[in-house]
């Protein structure tokens, strides 16, 4: 299984990282020891002293593809949720600084989210669907999906020309603004519109 994000998949929110506005998606990947698994509790990692949410949909892969056009990337996906990409965000900086990569500040070990999967029935990726993050019981993200730069079909398309998708692989699709911090003691809550999918506390 592998993880697909997409970074700066908003304007507002590449505007708030001070990021140009891409002109191809940009991709990185987290290995399957990214993903925090169910019921297992989330630390504050401690080479970090600035960690961040990322709330994103999250899509995760129903067919197995490379080389897929975008008029048929639909047909590739079939669950959603939302998730959280967490990144060291001092950590990012500093390898950004050096135009290192930046799997240090991405790729760590549960550095993955993701919520409770609803089913994606073609006709819903037409609609804009909205989610949201709670900081403490206070919203700090809002996102919908008809303010992303690419589209999921976009995404998608771009990713199977580099990587082979396969069954269960998992895509983060970008963050919108509002990212921000958070420390030992807060709790996190995902909703994928109205739904709550996951909450969460830092420990
Ligand atoms: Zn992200």
């Amino acid at each position: 299984m592998k993880i697909f994000c997409v970074g700066r998949n908003y304007a507002e929110h590449a505007k708030e990282l001070k990021n140009e506005i891409p002109a191809e998606p940009v991709i990185f990947l987290k290995p399957k020891s990214a993903l925090l698994l169910a019921n297992t509790p989330f630390y504050y990692p401690d080479f970090t002293n600035e960690l961040h949410y990322e709330a994103e949909l999250v899509l995760r892969i129903s067919k197995n593809g490379k080389y897929i056009p975008e008029s048929q990337a639909g047909h590739y996906f079939n669950a959603i949720t939302v998730g959280i990409d967490f990144t060291a965000r001092d950590v990012q900086n500093e390898l950004k600084e050096k135009s290192l990569p930046w799997e240090k500040a991405k790729a760590w070990d549960c550095s993955a989210v993701v919520g409770k999967w609803s089913d994606l029935e073609s006709s819903m990726v037409r609609k804009p669907l909205n989610f949201s993050l709670n900081l403490n019981d206070e919203c700090v993200q809002k996102g919908n999906s008809r303010n992303m730069i690419f589209s999921f079909n976009r995404i998608i398309a771009d990713i199977s020309k580099y990587f082979a998708l396969n069954i269960g692989d998992l895509v983060f699709t970008g963050t919108p603004s509002g990212v921000g911090e958070c420390v030992v003691g807060d709790k996190l809550c995902g909703y994928f519109e109205e739904e709550k999918v996951f909450e969460l506390d830092i420990k």
